[in-house]
């Protein structure tokens, strides 16, 4: 059953929430004794304070981690028996759905319709997926001199981070630690200062599902805590999601220590082409405001650019407008809320400040541009600028907020160069009734992901996720992810 806003408050309050680091099978404290509040961006409300960690809580993880991959408490086990240890845990996550769900809206401003029905149960069912698939995955008997047996079998590679961020907090971090802790690796993970909650809560259910001591732990703190570890003399591989610019710090910082590997999961600037075929104007308009409006445009994947053609466009934006209105935000525990708060002040200011950017370029704003609830809390209203260029800043850059730039084309050549017309790419959209001209368009689309006639489809966990150019390498979800997380071996032997 569903709950009601009413449930929902009441079970808030009810939350014992652990800010603690999760370090070799315990939570504890940073040395230094430092901590710093986690605020509930839609009220202002301190939910925890949150351990700082810092060199000494980094080190003791990553010894902990090393010991525990090299002693084969975990790597040692069957596959089979690791998946189900793995199966375990994302049941409990399921059994602490509710809970989770509500440290993360509580700590991100997310609606909890959301977290309650896509976060959690998509994070617990990752996990779940990488436990049923790692028994089915198998090495190679390459063609060799008949004198010569060669297998190719990929291994763990021992100690991972995942530095992961706010957006999508469990749920990315899940995309990470899945794979990771299935193909037999030790992962610390790193949340964002701004969303810390949910990680640090599983990491008990991990324990209590039998994952052993030192194999999965989670490090809150800055930023500095993620450069600590890919600084990290014994770290085999660092996996990241977030922005392009720290992503850039990340491979650096590989480069001056151990080289361990590195894999980016960074921005997007994703662009929606609509053409004048488009089956049904309606609903990729309602596509369109889902895929900028959901989760308050916090998207890594946000259809940030709609590319709309001249002839289409009036009809189109009216309906796009209509479809926007469902997006007012509101309190983000109110189970019929579609957007929430935006995660901190400093997000909101800097969404704010790319809406006065818009208007000082000359885009004209079609609907939206203020804060909503000033005083109440971080909120946003739904934004749509008409662009006269498609070089503004607004229709470049990521502004990771619920600010849509509509650019105007005249043919679909215009339309694919404008689209590829970007450092980043991640997905891309294109709307069309001609099977042909789908084709065409979506195999010159540089971007990791296509959609035709939808956006956001999530294919479940089968499709490959990950970008483009300056939207990073690798891949997360599929049986591709696991590419990330084992070392290829070739092993000949002489008969
Ligand atoms: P961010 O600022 O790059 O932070 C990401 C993570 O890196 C956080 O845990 C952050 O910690 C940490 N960090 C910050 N500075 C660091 C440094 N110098 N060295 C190592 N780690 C550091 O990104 P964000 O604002 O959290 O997330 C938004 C970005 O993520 C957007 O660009 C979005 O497109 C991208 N994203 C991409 C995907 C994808 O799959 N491609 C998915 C979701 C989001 P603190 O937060 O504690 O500072
Ligand atoms: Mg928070």
């Amino acid at each position: 059953m569903p709950r009601s806003h009413a449930e929902w408050k009441q079970l808030a309050t009810r939350l014992n929430i652990e800010g603690r680091a999760f370090i070799a099978g315990r939570y504890r404290a940073a040395d230094s004794g430092k901590t710093f509040p986690c605020v509930n961006p839609a009220d202002g409300a301190k939910l925890a304070d949150v351990s700082w960690c810092g060199e000494a809580e980094v080190d003791e993880a990553v010894k902990a981690a090393r010991a525990a991959f090299e002693s084969g408490v975990w790597s040692g086990l069957a596959p089979l028996a690791r998946g189900r240890i793995l199966k375990r845990f994302a049941a409990l996550m399921r059994e602490h759905a509710d809970e989770l769900a509500l440290l993360e809206t509580l700590d991100a401003g997310k609606p909890i319709g959301d977290t309650a029905s896509v976060d959690v149960p998509g994070a617990a069912y990752c996990v779940e997926w990488f436990a049923e698939a790692i028994d089915k995955v198998g090495g190679e008997v390459a063609p060799a001199d008949p004198k010569v047996v060669g297998l190719v079998t990929r291994e763990a590679i021992g100690v991972v981070a995942a530095v992961v961020p706010w957006n999508f907090p469990i749920l990315m971090a899940s995309w990470k630690f899945g794979p990771a802790l299935a193909a037999g690796n030790a992962v610390i993970v790193k949340p964002s200062e701004k969303s810390p909650l949910t990680a640090i809560r599983v990491a008990q259910l991990a324990k209590e599902a039998g994952i052993p001591d030192g194999i999965f732990q989670v490090l809150p703190g800055a930023g500095d805590v993620g450069k600590l570890l890919a600084l990290h003399m014994d770290i085999d591989c660092i996996a990241f999601t977030g922005s392009t610019a720290v992503g850039k710090l990340i491979a650096g910082y590989a480069a001056e220590s151990n080289l361990k590997r590195v894999w980016l999961e960074l921005g997007g600037k994703s662009p929606n082409i609509i053409l004048p075929d488009c089956p049904d104007l309606a609903r990729a308009a309602r596509a369109a405001a889902g895929a900028i409006f959901y989760n308050m445009g916090e998207m890594c994947t946000a259809g940030s650019r709609v590319l709309v053609h001249r002839d289409i466009k009036a009809r189109f934006l009216a309906e796009l407008r209509q479809a926007a209105e469902a997006y007012y935000p509101n309190d983000p525990l109110d189970p019929n809320t579609s957007m929430g708060a935006i995660v901190d002040g400093i997000q909101h200011q800097k969404v704010m400040s790319y809406i006065d950017k818009g208007l000082s370029e000359g885009a004209e704003l079609l609907i939206g541009g203020k804060a909503a609830h000033p005083g109440q809390g971080l909120f946003i209203e739904p934004t749509i600028f008409d662009c006269p260029r498609h070089d503004l800043a607004i229709c470049r850059e990521e502004i990771f907020g619920p600010v849509l730039s509509v650019i105007t084309f005249d043919d679909v050549e215009e339309a694919v160069r404008i689209a590829n017309d970007s450092e980043y790419g991640l997905a891309a959209a294109v709307w069309t009734g001609n099977v042909s001209t789908a084709h065409q368009v979506a195999r010159r689309l540089r971007a990791g992901t296509v959609w035709v006639n939808c956006y956001d489809e999530g294919g479940d966990m089968n499709f490959p996720f990950g970008g483009f150019k300056q939207s990073g390498n690798g891949r997360d979800k599929s049986l591709h992810a696991l590419e990330k997380y084992t070392e290829l071996k070739s092993t000949l032997i002489k008969l």
